[in-house]
């Protein structure tokens, strides 16, 4: 029997490869798999196996009787190419570490494996992704040379960080960058704009790789699977998952991967001084907000948008309170839990985690373990002056700094975006 998907909306079902390309559900929902699989213990291989082959067997069950199947072991090769290694901070405490991808940070899972996915459909596609900072950067280093994948990447001019710019614009090839004329706002508004218009859509055949497409949720189950899979098995207990956490894509896959039967815990939430989900927590009311700027900016959400599958998940919120927790953390707080754990263990961690580090030590004794969703140096300017001293820029990254840039300065409005697309 093959999986089937829904929309968090509605009933009518639909096949994964429908969900990939449609992206968003057609009544503005999310698409959630219809029931989960469980896992079958007695057939998960114990010890050391490569990430891949853990990814294949994980995800198998969700690509039964779809056209992508027979493609998964080969998109998991592609996606799965470098390790998310677990590792102990203290006593009752691990990191997992899941900056060691191309672009150095988590983000890198499911933007390679949704680009895998797309090219294996054998589809021309181009792909539309407005961006702030770090998923522009991931996509286009997933898609890159992909066949059948067109990038075109939107950022506001002057906006992102020299870094983030540097990510965004040294590709070249399939991949186009853009510096628009205004704020990520209008980015996204233009982005919006062309998929409302079902001739631009048909013609240029749009597609998105923002959080919501669950090709980018999906592969994201398998480092929690595999991580409390190997901690069962060494220290013969659940862990729990502290997650910083903006849009909720990289949390409500670690609740998949515990609704499938994964030796999961708890999952504490971890945020920054956007107060969205917590108040939620706290009141039972989901009231979203205008964002917050932070230092941990790559989760600066005032309306994070998948909610919305979290909610699907449990029949009410007594069960969902029961499974897990929200702490906000103040910048302030992140800068102490840095310097903190430099002084303590000698260990440097970027802006995101450190809302996670915080949120443990309100924790009971666990085992916890702290997700780590970037590379300390991506955000070098802001962690040198607290710990005073120099993070050090691994090769992926120089490589990266090192290349050419080139982009294309348009004006903040939908015609010039179509104007540039038809041109070329
Ligand atoms: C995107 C991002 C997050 C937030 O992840 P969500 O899935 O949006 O909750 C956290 N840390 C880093 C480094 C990120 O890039």
């Amino acid at each position: 029997m093959s999986l089937r998907y829904k929309s968090t909306r509605g009933q009518k079902v639909f096949s994964l490869s429908e969900a990939i390309h449609q992206g968003l559900a057609p009544d503005g929902g999310l698409f959630v798999p219809v029931n989960f699989p469980l896992i079958d213990f007695e057939k998960v291989k114990r010890g050391e196996q490569a990430l891949w082959a853990f990814a294949n067997y994980c995800l198998s069950p969700f690509f039964i009787g779809d056209p992508l199947e027979k493609s998964l072991p080969e998109i998991c090769k592609k996606a799965f190419d470098f390790p998310a290694p677990l590792k102990k901070l203290n006593q009752n405490t691990s990191v997992l570490e899941l900056f060691h991808g191309p672009t150095l940070a988590f983000k890198d899972f499911g933007a390679r494996f949704l680009a895998g996915c797309l090219s294996a459909s054998g589809v021309e596609k181009t792909i539309l992704v407005a961006t702030s900072g770090d998923t522009g950067g991931a996509v286009a280093s997933a898609c890159y040379r992909q066949p059948g994948l067109q990038v075109v990447l939107l950022f506001p001019q002057g906006r992102v960080s020299y870094r983030q710019e540097q990510q965004l614009t040294c590709w070249g090839e399939n991949v186009r960058s853009f510096a628009v004329k205004g704020s990520f706002d209008n980015c996204q508004n233009m982005v919006k704009a062309l998929f409302n218009d079902p001739q631009a859509r048909h013609r240029f055949n749009l597609t998105s790789a923002n959080s919501i497409n669950i090709a980018r949720l999906l592969p994201q189950m398998v480092y929690y699977a595999q991580a409390s899979w190997q901690f069962f098995e060494k220290e013969g207990k659940c862990p729990s998952f502290v997650i910083p956490t903006g849009n909720m894509g990289n949390a409500v896959a670690c609740f998949y991967a515990k609704r499938m039967g994964w030796p999961i815990d708890r999952i504490a939430l971890s945020t920054n001084a956007n107060k969205t989900l917590c108040r939620f927590y706290d009141t039972g009311e989901f009231i979203p907000e205008t964002s917050l700027k932070t230092l941990a900016n790559a989760m600066d959400v005032g309306c994070p948008s998948n909610f919305e599958r979290l909610r699907n998940l449990y029949e009410n919120d007594e069960e969902l309170k029961k499974d897990s927790t929200c702490s906000s953390v103040t910048d302030q707080e992140i800068k102490e839990a840095i310097k903190e754990a430099y002084e303590k263990y000698q260990e440097v961690f970027c802006p995101h985690t450190a809302t996670a580090l915080q949120m443990r030590k309100q924790l009971d004794d666990g085992p916890w373990i702290i997700v780590s969703t970037a590379h300390p140096a991506k955000f070098s300017e802001e962690i040198e002056p607290i710990i005073g001293g120099t993070v050090s820029v691994p090769a992926d990254l120089k490589n990266l700094l090192d290349k050419e840039k080139a982009f294309e300065v348009i004006e903040a409005k939908p015609e010039a975006l179509l104007a540039a697309l038809t041109h070329h």
